[in-house]
């Protein structure tokens, strides 16, 4: 993944010409110091850009020209130091394409109760010029966030943070490609939706493409480049005896080897950032691809299986969401349950494809059967997914919009170990319980398959959706199944009124 910090969020400080050359040297000076202290903060992970004070109709306009265009700037920070008349505002907002966090600062953080004066009152008046934004920004509908303290406060550098995040997976997404090998897994209906729509409303294209080109290309890898991805393997995984040379299924481990540098040339060569594939459409493939999609997903490209490209796309959103956080962002399927009425937990997997992202463990690298696909035995990386706090997030296509539910989860390691079970696992208790987190879920019509993320929370997600212009259903500790229920009653008739 890219290093977040080329990605620039430009700081826009509005005015206007009333107060004089010297205030207005002033609010520059103020607006420079704190876009710097944002861009030096340890907390936040992009760029902070100043630019300069924006004083009228024609310079806003011009502005925001400058930022629809400018390739790496992934959104904008507006404040208002002083009383920036907001009509000033109109053309530009009308036009703008990026993602807007409102800053609601002041220069000062406490009243200098003995110097105050009008002087110092005329310069420092954000909490009314932030209004007048405020107003006009709420009369256009324009998207954005309010992040309101001190500029100097660690907590404002987190909440930033979390917005530009969510604006670095948003700018990732416009103008990417996908890739699909096969089409939806047959009858299956949550996978599937409306591709020209998601084009339309995320920026990001998915495209098919033949397995038999794929094939071409894992027919045409080198004894050079197999080697060499052998001996990583060996250097990074414990491989099962069998696997290892001159054991009964090392030609496993070659296929599975050829298969991976065979996916990863087509998706490079293509510029792709994610695919999806199905175990129905795998003519001229040995195996499943396991290890190949799993190392694939850990590099960072976006993946779910069956054809399920809209959480291919949300995995690679939320894998650049998380870049440089511990812990990881993985495709994951809630697979089956422990209703024990004390501890109740969901186990999820996948039949293979679980990304070792999730765990600090070393995997093992195994050959099992498949009982799906009637292909040969595929190779795999088992292991235990890490603990802690962690959200379930899913895409689904509600016919006259996107909808992106998002479950907080609490993480655990398996109670106990699984002898038998040849896959990598995570497991986790829904949030606010069991029952009450699985029955919204479903109320909802959330996915079996999901992102599930150890370092991004709920906010990330509903920032990414504002930005998206989708409706989000969140389920965490303050839900309740009446609260859910009138809740998406209220919303569909939300979106029978505003159609677009
Ligand atoms: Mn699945």
């Amino acid at each position: 993944m890219k290093n977040l910090k080329e990605n620039e969020v430009w700081f826009i400080t509005g005015s206007q010409h009333l107060y004089g050359e010297e205030t207005l040297r002033q609010v520059a000076e103020h607006a420079q110091i704190i876009a710097k202290e944002l861009h030096n903060s340890e907390k936040i992970a992009v760029s902070i850009v100043y630019k300069p004070v924006v004083k009228t109709t024609e310079e806003i306009y011009a502005i925001v020209q400058e930022a629809n265009q400018a390739p790496n700037c992934i959104g904008l920070i507006t404040w208002m130091h002083t009383f920036s008349p907001a009509k000033m505002w109109i053309n530009g907002l009308k036009i703008l394409q990026k993602p807007l966090l409102h800053l609601h600062t002041q220069f000062n953080q406490d009243i200098p109760w003995n110097s105050i004066d009008m002087d110092f009152m005329n310069l420092n008046q954000s909490a009314h010029g932030d209004r007048e934004f405020g107003f006009i920004t709420s009369r256009m509908k324009v998207s954005r966030k309010v992040v309101v303290g001190h500029w100097q406060d660690k907590e404002l550098h987190g909440e930033i943070d979390v917005w530009s995040r969510a604006a670095s997976g948003w700018h990732d997404w416009q103008g990417a490609k996908f890739a699909r090998f096969g089409d939806n897994m047959r009858y299956v209906a949550v996978t599937d939706g409306d591709k020209v729509e998601a084009e339309l409303k995320f920026g990001f294209s998915v495209n098919t493409y033949a397995v038999g080109d794929l094939v071409e290309k894992i027919n045409a890898v080198s004894d050079v480049q197999l080697k060499a991805l052998i001996e990583e393997y060996e250097a990074t995984y414990t491989l099962s005896d069998d696997l290892k040379a001159n054991g009964s299924k090392r030609h496993s481990l070659l296929d599975a080897a050829k298969i991976e540098i065979g996916m990863r040339t087509f998706l490079e060569e293509g510029g792709f950032k994610g695919f999806s594939n199905t175990f129905e459409d795998l003519h001229g493939m040995k195996q499943l691809p396991g290890i190949a999609t799993q190392r694939l997903m850990a590099d960072g490209y976006g993946y779910a299986g069956e054809g399920d490209w809209k959480t291919a796309a949300l995995v690679r959103a939320m894998k650049v969401m998380g870049t440089g956080l511990d812990g990881g962002n993985a495709f994951m399927e809630d697979y089956t349950y422990h209703f024990d009425p004390n501890n109740s937990l969901v186990l999820g997997s996948h039949m293979l494809e679980v990304d070792p992202c999730l765990t600090k463990d070393k995997p093992s690298c195994e050959v099992h059967p498949l009982g799906i696909g009637g292909k040969e035995d595929p190779v795999r990386l088992v292991f235990n997914g890490t603990g802690g706090d962690g959200l379930n997030a899913s895409i689904v296509d509600m016919g006259n919009r996107f909808r992106l539910i998002v479950n907080e989860v609490e993480a655990v390691a398996p109670l106990k170990d699984l002898p038998k079970l040849p896959v990598a696992r995570v497991m986790w208790k829904p949030m606010p319980d069991m029952k009450t987190g699985c029955a919204a879920w479903i109320l909802a019509g959330g996915a079996h398959h999901t992102c599930f993320s150890q370092n991004l929370s709920s906010e990330h997600l509903n920032d990414f959706a504002t930005m998206a212009g989708i409706e989000t259903v969140n389920i965490d500790k303050e839900t309740t199944i009446r609260g859910i229920q009138n809740e998406l009653k209220w919303s569909d008739a939300y979106y029978q009124f505003n159609k677009k």
